[in-house]
């Protein structure tokens, strides 16, 4: 038997959090942050030491809150290689951005500082897919999870108890990853995301030329295509396209994206086309010094950027110099929280600068570029597997996804605050 605690993104996306006890080891996997909040709010507290973490993936979301563990749980934390790198990445980064947003004000600063996050990043072990490990008598392995570059499905094996939890996941190719792995051990449990099972994307093919025709057309009525992105994966993935449709102006990329690219290039082997990100870098400047950014966008160009979101990041003086540009165009290419600048601007076409909001001239469109599986994927995938028992999380609805899943013939939960805890 195999204790299971749900410590956040329940009926939510959110701040992921598992802790997993099997009587003698105890498991954490994930515990992200939500950026819905200022600071990014962790998930419930763990409820006691853990002897493992996992790291799924390097997303806010999944790892924003380990370093909080470090101050009192110095466990190993184990994930892909590549997660290692992009995770120190982004936790300095939001470190960085929250001084920069809220300076000294008690009760907005993230709960932890550069000291926990050192000591995460040495407490990282690093294992590749498909190399099983041992914490102490459970086997874990970790399995292509196709999302971003390091994504893992993780399989745990205690005696007779077989769990897969998907972290975030995608069945589908993407330009710059392999869809998830599909030789899978057998599992009785599954504990799955649900970020889509209300909705199926659009035809990434079209959403592909969509983009392109209005970066091209943007460039050829002399403004600039600005594109925000994620800077992990996705920033990747909008060069791959950029480069499929031959863009005739200079490409640019600022911000964490920069950082982010340089480290996902370096763990070629992650990808689908181990020269192909190389390949699109060629025609790519990145953005040396911030006052580089002026002179560029007095040129035809396209910039791709962080934040994603529209919150903090290179994309905000950007906007502040092209808002008024009819001829130039904002391209939003990612989920857009409730409350961020981007799902702001999309409601009232206004954004805010320097605390007034300014009415947007620019083209703006928001693309669905999603690296999870879609609402039909979701259901090809447990009805393939089979599961005893399926969890649903991260996702806004995932109790109609469960109530689906139960009129299905499986037995289907989705944790929420009150009944979070499980034996399996
Ligand atoms: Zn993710
Ligand atoms: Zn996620």
């Amino acid at each position: 038997m195999i204790q299971l605690e749900f410590l956040g993104a329940m009926a939510s996306v959110g701040a992921s959090g598992i802790y997993l006890d099997t009587g003698a080891e105890k498991i954490l996997m994930d515990y992200g942050a939500d950026v819905e909040e200022t600071p990014a709010r962790p998930p419930l507290p763990v409820p006691g030491k853990v002897d493992a973490i996992i790291a799924t993936h390097a997303h806010f979301d999944h790892v924003g809150s380990i370093p909080i563990l470090m101050q009192k749980n110095l466990s190993p934390i184990f994930g892909l290689p590549v997660t290692k790198e992009l995770t120190e990445m982004l936790l300095k980064d939001s470190l960085k951005i929250n001084k920069q947003e809220i300076g000294d004000i008690e009760g907005a600063k993230l709960p932890f500082t550069e000291k926990e996050i050192h000591l995460a990043v040495k407490h990282f072990e690093p294992i590749n897919y498909r190399k099983t490990f041992k914490v102490h008598s459970t086997d874990v392995t970790f399995f292509d999870a196709g999302h971003i570059p390091g994504s893992a499905l993780t399989f745990i094996q205690n005696r007779d108890t077989k769990i897969l939890y998907t972290g975030d996941y995608n069945t589908v190719d993407s330009r710059l990853l392999s869809k998830c792995d599909e030789d899978l051990p057998k599992f009785d449990t599954l504990i799955t995301e649900s970020t889509y099972s209300d909705r199926d994307h659009p035809d990434r093919k079209k959403s592909e030329k969509d983009l392109a025709e209005v970066v091209k057309h943007t460039v050829s009525n002399g403004g600039v295509a600005l594109v925000s992105s994620f800077a992990v994966g996705r920033a990747q993935e909008l060069l791959l396209v950029l480069d499929k449709f031959g863009i005739d102006a200079p490409i640019y990329m600022d911000g964490m994206a920069k950082k982010s690219t340089t480290i996902v290039n370096k763990h070629k082997n992650m990808l689908r086309d181990p020269e192909a990100l190389e390949t699109a870098l060629k025609d790519v400047k990145f953005v040396a010094k911030d006052k580089m950014r002026a002179r560029i966008v007095k040129e035809p160009c396209v910039i791709i950027t962080t934040s994603g979101m529209l919150d903090g990041g290179p994309i905000v003086p950007y906007i502040e110099m092209l808002h008024n540009d009819e001829n130039s165009s904002l391209l939003l290419t990612g989920w857009q929280a409730k409350g961020s600048g981007g799902k702001i601007l999309l409601e009232t076409g206004k954004f805010p600068i320097r605390e007034k909001d300014v009415e947007v001239k620019m083209f703006v469109k928001r693309f669905d570029f999603s690296a999870h599986l879609g609402r039909k994927q979701l259901f090809d995938f447990i009805e393939a597997h089979s599961p005893e028992k399926v969890f649903c999380v991260h996702g806004d609805h995932t109790e109609e996804f469960a109530e689906e899943l139960r009129q299905k013939g499986f037995d289907a939960f989705a944790p929420v605050a009150n009944n979070r805890v499980f034996q399996v």
